[in-house]
């Protein structure tokens, strides 16, 4: 080392410390924003979960993914919020931006950019005769406003946060649901992305709620057949299809692991099996991204 660069490097140490012990009384205050991301890596259709760190106990924090707003809420020793990569996102560099208002204190923000990896889905190619696609009229006017009122549950927002801690499986067993995504092209017309996961499982197996919420929806719809969603607060949905029968009711409060219902095949189903779905501020998402996050109660 020359005797410039160790004077150099001697007057960069006495800065940092002279840093240090300036900061050092006034501890919170100089506290740096720390992000972690879970996962680090994302991809499309991920649960994208959101900690922000470093900040005092009353702020208030904002912030966008990707071009949807974050609901915060206080967890652990800072905040955190639950966002969605829907399953039509575009794989890449999506932005991000979040902003701590602190009493007393000038607004600190950040931002960044988050690299959303690809993901294939599978498509399946079908040529049926129309008389087995098109639905008469009054079905399809039936099945329009059906989906027009999960559409607009899934997009409204409960400013409250219900659940807590860990989502469990919403049926017994360790096989992965499958499906996410997938898109059938019928006839040349690529039909909606299937936006749920299947699993499959006899009929009468019950069916549990994945985390605590409020039974938002009970109804019998031609397509998802006889259904559950619940509100989990904070634009957090879940969706239960195809049940054979419902134990609970409109407006209920649930706890995680509560007994929702059974497996079935009513509706648009070949066989016995659940549909289960989630929504996370309008976003569709891979359920099963939700059941990995690592949360503590
Ligand atoms: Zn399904």
């Amino acid at each position: 080392m020359t005797g410039r660069r160790a004077l150099l490097r001697a007057r960069l140490v006495l800065a940092v410390l002279a840093v240090a012990l300036s900061a050092a009384p006034a501890a919170p205050a100089r506290e740096h924003l720390r992000i972690r991301w879970q996962p680090e890596r994302p991809r499309v259709g991920d649960v994208l979960w959101v900690h922000v760190q470093g900040i005092s106990p009353g702020a208030t924090v904002e912030g966008a993914v990707a071009g949807r707003p974050l609901v915060f809420f206080p967890y652990a020793d800072g905040q955190a919020a639950v966002a969605g990569l829907d399953v039509e996102v575009k794989a890449g560099r999506h932005p991000w931006s979040f902003a701590v208002l602190e009493p007393g204190r000038e607004p600190r923000t950040l931002r960044g950019r988050v690299t959303v990896g690809a993901r294939q889905f599978k498509v399946q190619r079908l040529t049926l005769p129309p008389a087995m696609v098109d639905l008469d009229p009054e079905t399809e006017r039936r099945a329009v406003s059906e989906s027009e009122r999960l559409r607009t549950l899934y997009r409204t927002i409960t400013p409250e946060r219900l659940w807590r801690g860990r989502f469990v499986r919403p049926v017994a067993g360790r096989e992965p649901g499958t499906g996410f995504g997938s898109r059938r092209v019928i006839n040349g017309k690529p039909r909606a992305p299937h936006t749920g996961i299947d699993y499959a499982a006899p009929a009468g197996t019950p069916v549990v709620a994945v985390n605590a919420g409020r039974v938002a929806l009970v109804g019998d719809f031609f397509f998802p057949g006889r259904l559950v969603a619940l509100d989990h607060g904070l634009g957090l949905y879940s969706f239960y299809f195809h049940l054979e029968s419902v134990s609970v009711t409109e407006g209920e409060p649930v706890e995680r692991g509560q007994p929702i219902g059974t497996v079935g095949a009513t509706g648009r189903a070949t066989g016995p099996h659940l549909h289960f779905g989630v929504y996370v501020g309008g976003a569709r998402v891979d359920p099963a991204t939700l059941l990995r996050l690592d949360l503590r109660d």
